[in-house]
């Protein structure tokens, strides 16, 4: 990999970069769409490479599966298997483990499981983990990492206690095992990640970075993991930040499992280079359009005569062709056609939004940027405190100019992502 930091925002951290790998140039910040089974839900590899996309997300949990390696060995690996020419990340196969298999036992050796097809035990180690990527091929290799306990009547990974410290301290043996089996594979063209663990306990979290710097010349980049997992939002930018203020400036950062346009832009002030999340493409499923005036969700009536564009200054398939709110409504629920229309749009909000951020980056006026995005996206809604708080703490104060703003406490954001527009 090759990566060169182009630009530093004069008063946040945030930076723009270039990431070289062995499928193209992706500038960041970025945001990963997620294909989970190898295809973005609702659009081909060729749309998505039309949308300007440059890197995407496979869920290596999934691809094992199904195609299962020696299909992806056959077809020499994910990019062929799937027809995407340009970067593919994989994460390590872990967290749909904990996550969708309740029986999953995390130990020393692994993470053993049950098989969903032949119900047989089985071991994601590792070494396995990183295996099953080499098959796949993916440019970025997430390393495996022991997520913590799942807690499944909640719906969230755990944060503290004992056993986020245990979790923490495996995840850095993990991370030597997976350093050791890569480096032997001499694959030098994909490039392994490592996680930074250690839930919302700050102490953790250096202990963490301290032992995951250290190896700094054996990982291409860092993730900021175990967060986006019902933590308050408030808790959640320290850790980033803490994480962001440390980690080496000559390695692209990581943020798990987010996407929110909000979080998106708070991270990058904060430091964060890289984000994924389902989001955008699953709520354009329901319906929901995501604007620089909010969401808008099209299944309410009253967009059933509304014969504008979602937003005409676009450049998506669906805005540019003109297809209006009207059709998107009258369709959205009962036709396919609607939701790929809606996916290929909030795709290209989301490269808008960190488009924008880089191009004001490289401006020299990002701050600005973030004044102008919140004023628009939130409006009179009021400003989520979270955010203020988080950007306050890198020099920009969204009421600067807006004392009178409402600002709302609380969780997570002020979208029910029903409607507003
Ligand atoms: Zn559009």
């Amino acid at each position: 990999m090759e990566f060169e930091v182009l630009a530093r925002c004069h008063t946040t951290r945030a930076r723009v970069s270039r990431m070289k790998l062995a499928h193209g140039v992706t500038m960041l910040p970025t945001f990963m769409p997620v294909a989970t089974q190898a295809a973005i839900k609702g659009l081909t590899a060729q749309q998505v490479e039309a949308l300007g996309i440059t890197l995407i997300l496979n869920n290596t949990y999934h691809l094992n599966l199904r195609p299962g390696t020696e299909v992806l060995k056959e077809a020499g690996g994910a990019h062929q298997f799937q027809g995407w020419r340009r970067n593919l990340l994989t994460d390590s196969g872990g967290f749909q483990l904990v996550s969708l298999n309740k029986f999953t036992k995390i130990t020393e050796e692994g993470a053993l499981f049950e098989s969903p097809f032949t119900g047989e035990p089985t071991m994601l180690t590792p070494e396995e983990s990183i295996s099953i990527q080499h098959a796949i091929g993916s440019d970025i290799m997430m390393q495996l990492d022991d997520v913590g306990k799942f807690s499944h009547s909640l719906l969230h990974t755990l944060t503290t206690g004992p056993r986020v410290g245990e979790a923490m301290w495996r995840t850095i043996r993990w991370l030597d095992r997976c350093i050791e089996f890569h480096e032997k594979s001499g694959r030098s063209h994909q490039n392994l990640f490592a996680i930074v663990q250690g839930g919302i306990d700050s102490v953790l979290r250096d202990q963490c970075l301290n032992e995951m710097i250290k190896r700094k010349d054996r990982v291409a980049g860092y993730a900021i993991g175990g967060l986006s997992g019902g933590e308050e939002k408030d808790v959640f930018w320290r850790i980033i930040k803490q994480c962001a203020d440390r980690l080496p400036a000559d390695r692209p950062r990581y943020s798990m499992g987010i996407g929110f346009a909000e979080d998106l832009l708070v991270c990058v002030a904060l430091g964060v280079d890289m984000a994924d999340c389902v989001f955008p493409t699953r709520t354009a499923r329901f319906g929901v359009a995501l604007t620089f005036s909010g969401p808008i969700n099209l299944r309410l009536g009253k967009h059933a005569a509304d014969l504008q564009p979602i937003d005409g200054t676009c450049p998506c398939p669906t805005c540019s062709d003109g297809t209006s709110r009207a059709m998107l409504h009258h369709i959205i629920t009962l036709e396919t056609a609607g939701a790929h229309a809606l996916t290929q749009h909030n795709i290209v909000f989301e490269a808008r939004v960190m488009g924008g951020a880089r191009e004001a980056i490289m401006n020299g006026n990002f701050p600005d940027y973030l004044k102008t995005f919140f004023a628009n996206y939130f409006g009179d809604a009021g400003y989520p405190e979270w955010c203020v708080n988080a950007l306050r703490s890198v020099g920009v104060d969204l009421l600067e100019d807006r004392p009178d703003t409402k600002v709302i406490s609380g969780d997570g954001t002020v979208w029910e992502y029903s409607d507003r527009a």
